[in-house]
């Protein structure tokens, strides 16, 4: 009887072990290093949304909707870290955004932990969202799905167009939004097309889902969502953003 319980035993499955967070990082191969021609910026054209135009947080609030409590200053928006992730106010389907950012010129630390922040170019609240990366990837080696310009821990970017910490650097993004059936099934997934500093990163990218630390990222139906800025956890120098605007696609 005992071995037969133990041959039932054995033949059942093993149990699945937790995934960690390195399962789901890739360290190669390196996306090639570009050097970015003059900064790209790109003032707001006549039917954009202006979401920050250097003088206040009017657009944003915090993620439970009290105001938004970043530092305006100087017609820049910095991280204030520790007071959390800032997000729109509107929400919106498919886009086309432009973002400027700098990493400071005294950042410190390494991998992840160097000049961390993001552009969720929908927040979901269920998880993080999507998120397109930023963090200071010039001679900072991290896995490369992590990295500047990569849809973190889903596809590395094309490119390596990072400039130097201290000097302004821009994103340009076309967001195609998921769509899903009245099941809540996956219908259409979302599509990302990303320029850094002008030179393309994200190619009409098909997304597996939202944005996961640790596991596989997975779609969960949703509608029109915010836009969101990182308040990353680590403790290197606050970033800083500015001439930040969006131009709703189709809806
Ligand atoms: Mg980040």
């Amino acid at each position: 009887m005992l071995s037969v319980l133990a041959a039932i035993l054995m033949q059942s499955a093993p149990a699945t072990a937790p995934m960690r967070p390195e399962d789901t990082e890739q360290w190669t191969p390196e996306p090639p290093v570009v050097t970015p021609l003059a900064a790209v910026t790109v003032p707001p054209p006549s039917d954009a949304v202006v979401l920050f135009d250097g003088k206040d947080l009017a657009q944003w609030a915090s993620e439970d909707g009290s105001p938004a409590r970043w530092t305006v200053k100087d017609g820049v928006l910095t991280v204030a870290k520790g007071t959390g992730d800032i997000q729109t106010r509107r929400r919106f389907g498919s886009y086309q955004l432009h973002l400027e950012y700098r990493i400071p010129a005294n950042i410190t630390g390494s991998g992840q932990a160097r000049g961390n922040s993001g552009l969720f170019l929908g927040a979901t609240g269920r998880y993080m969202g999507y998120e397109l990366q930023i963090l200071d990837s010039y001679r900072n080696k991290t896995y490369v799905n992590g990295q500047a310009g990569s849809i973190y821990k889903q596809f590395p970017p094309l490119a390596n167009p990072t400039r130097p910490p201290g000097e302004w650097q821009s994103y340009d993004v076309v967001w195609t939004a998921p769509t899903f059936a009245s099941d809540g099934s996956l219908r259409s997934p979302a599509y990302v097309t990303a320029f850094l500093n002008g030179v393309l990163v994200q190619d009409h990218e098909a997304l597996r889902g939202e944005t996961l630390y640790i596991g596989k990222p997975a779609y969960h139906a949703h509608g029109a969502l915010p836009i969101k800025l990182q308040d990353h956890g680590d403790p290197s120098e606050p970033i800083s953003f500015r001439n930040i605007w969006v131009r709703a696609i189709g809806n």
